[in-house]
């Protein structure tokens, strides 16, 4: 259908990007995005009409969101043919759009289309070399100019390099070098590298791009306290093992994984020193000040734990260090804790004694006379630590603790 429209508007139809890759490597993607060489928001609009949806238009950059009933959506952006946004070399006037909105992409297996249209439909446009690059398994820029348009892309590299287990290019890791002997990196804006490192976290191997960027002076580029030194890369193993161990227990709330990440990479840099890396990476103030809170719990957390014996009685205690801390902090503690024990114990937290009620309610205490104020949360929090040390498991049990 997404063809036909396009015969009937007049107009060629392209699916792109990765959702063109993918089918070619035979790997899942539920983005579509197409390219439309005429009007996209027109198109788009017809498209939610005649298939039940709505859209959401960019007027300024000719774009737009169809949001289908199901909620699947499809980009649609229009074939643009402006010049100036590429380098001098190319003779505009000789290339139909659609190779014009291909040459501002990042790599050439980036760069397919498939067209759409009825008659045509399937054909592949590979003007840049993709699919030899596929058989290959190469990561290759379209043009030498390509890294210092945007630098972000060094990052995309690595992160298409490591999912697919291609190789960049000779020519491309050389423009990758010079780019940041360059020092193209201290132009680009922290929130540009905040969200291509969250991406590269969320990637199926993130270390494997961490230790890539590390091995080609990347993470140093970001910021000079951003290495990935032996005993930083040792916990962050430990620290994917955990949080893949407690992904498979359970659903909600997952950790964040440029949280868990960044805490394994800011390993041993010091409090004053942190400052630097959250504003180069221009967090919020509030994601700031979250994130050297977190630090500061995780450290306190480590001393206390060295003195926690390991005693059923002693679980109460456990408790009381690890609820204050989010989630991220307890994943994080589980993988750096060298002592058996403990790490066992946090698990013990984490799959079961973080979600033990007292059996004993406000309601219970008013009933036994007792004036409701603060006193209730003193209450409460003895009767439940007594239900997780063991001391009290029966409501009767920890009812008498209450009268005593
Ligand atoms: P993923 O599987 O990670 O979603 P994707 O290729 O679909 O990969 P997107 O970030 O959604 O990635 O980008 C869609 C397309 O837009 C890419 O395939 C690429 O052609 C182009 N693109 C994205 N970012 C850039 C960039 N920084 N420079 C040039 N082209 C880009």
């Amino acid at each position: 259908t997404a063809g036909e429209l396009g015969r009937d508007m007049g107009w060629e139809i392209y699916a792109v990007g990765g959702f063109v890759r993918d089918i070619l490597l035979g790997r899942p993607n539920s983005d579509l995005d197409l390219v439309v060489e005429g009007d996209a928001i027109a198109y788009a609009r017809r498209m939610a009409d005649l298939l039940g949806g709505r859209i959401k238009a960019h007027v300024k950059f000719k774009t737009a969101v169809v949001i289908l009933a199901d909620g699947q959506r499809v980009d649609v952006a229009t074939a643009r043919l402006e010049y100036y946004e590429y380098p001098a070399a190319m003779p505009t006037v000789e290339l139909s759009s659609i190779k014009m909105d291909l040459y501002r992409r990042d790599f050439t297996i980036n760069a397919l289309a498939l067209r759409i249209n009825p008659g045509r439909f399937g054909q592949l446009v590979d003007f840049f070399g993709a699919e030899q690059d596929m058989k290959n398994k190469v990561i290759r820029v379209l043009h030498s100019l390509s890294f210092v348009e945007d630098p972000t892309r060094i990052l995309r590299a690595i992160r298409f390099e490591r999912r697919f287990d291609f190789q960049i290019g000779g020519q491309t890791l050389r423009l990758i070098k010079n780019a940041l002997s360059l020092d193209l990196f201290s132009k680009l804006s922290g929130t540009r590298i905040l969200h291509e490192l969250q991406l590269i976290m969320v990637e199926e191997n993130p270390l494997a791009c961490l230790n890539r960027m590390q091995e080609l002076g990347i993470l140093e580029a970001i910021h000079p306290l951003l290495k990935l030194s032996g005993e930083r890369m040792q916990v962050l193993m430990e620290l994917v093992k955990v949080n893949n161990w407690y992904k498979l227990l359970y659903q909600k709330p997952e950790a964040e994984p440029w949280k868990l990440h960044l805490l394994g990479l800011t390993m041993g840099i010091k409090r004053d020193q942190i400052g630097q890396i959250t504003s180069r990476l221009r967090l919020t103030a509030r994601e700031e000040r979250d994130f050297i809170l977190l630090r500061d719990q995780i450290g306190e957390a480590l001393m206390k734990l060295m003195s926690w014996r390991e005693d059923r009685s002693r679980l109460s205690r456990l408790c009381a260090i690890l609820r204050p801390i989010p989630l991220e902090g307890v994943l994080f503690l589980m993988a750096r804790s060298k002592k058996e024990h403990i790490r066992r114990n946090i698990s013990q937290y984490l799959n079961r004694l973080r979600d033990i009620t007292s059996d004993v309610t406000g309601d219970d205490l008013k009933t036994l006379g007792i004036r409701p104020g603060p006193a209730y949360t003193t209450i409460l929090a003895r009767v439940l630590d007594a239900k997780i040390d063991g001391r009290a498991t029966s409501r009767e049990d920890q009812l008498r603790l209450v009268e005593r």
